[in-house]
């Protein structure tokens, strides 16, 4: 089986809580080291999932986490992947 980045996107948030089956996220790893698409996006996704889970910082810059789910929204409904000048 082989992912791609969508795919990836779509199991982000459990992956960063552990909460996918280890093949999948076998997959995700090896996506993970080929792809810098994909790196940028779960670490901007776990830096807000830390922030979230720690009540003593709770200064997200407004809108970040709006954006970036609407630009993955966005993608996902694209039939190609990620446009880098979009
Ligand atoms: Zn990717």
């Amino acid at each position: 089986m082989r992912i791609d980045c969508k795919h990836v996107w779509q199991h982000i948030s459990a992956y960063i809580e552990n909460d996918v089956d280890p093949q999948l996220r076998a997959e995700i790893d090896r996506h993970l080291e080929t792809c810098e698409i994909c790196s940028a996006v779960l670490d901007s996704t776990r830096n807000v999932v830390i922030l979230m889970a720690d009540d003593r910082v709770f200064e997200l810059p407004a809108g970040y986490s709006e954006r970036l789910h609407a630009r993955i929204d966005r993608e996902l409904e694209k039939p190609h992947g990620w446009n880098p000048d979009d």
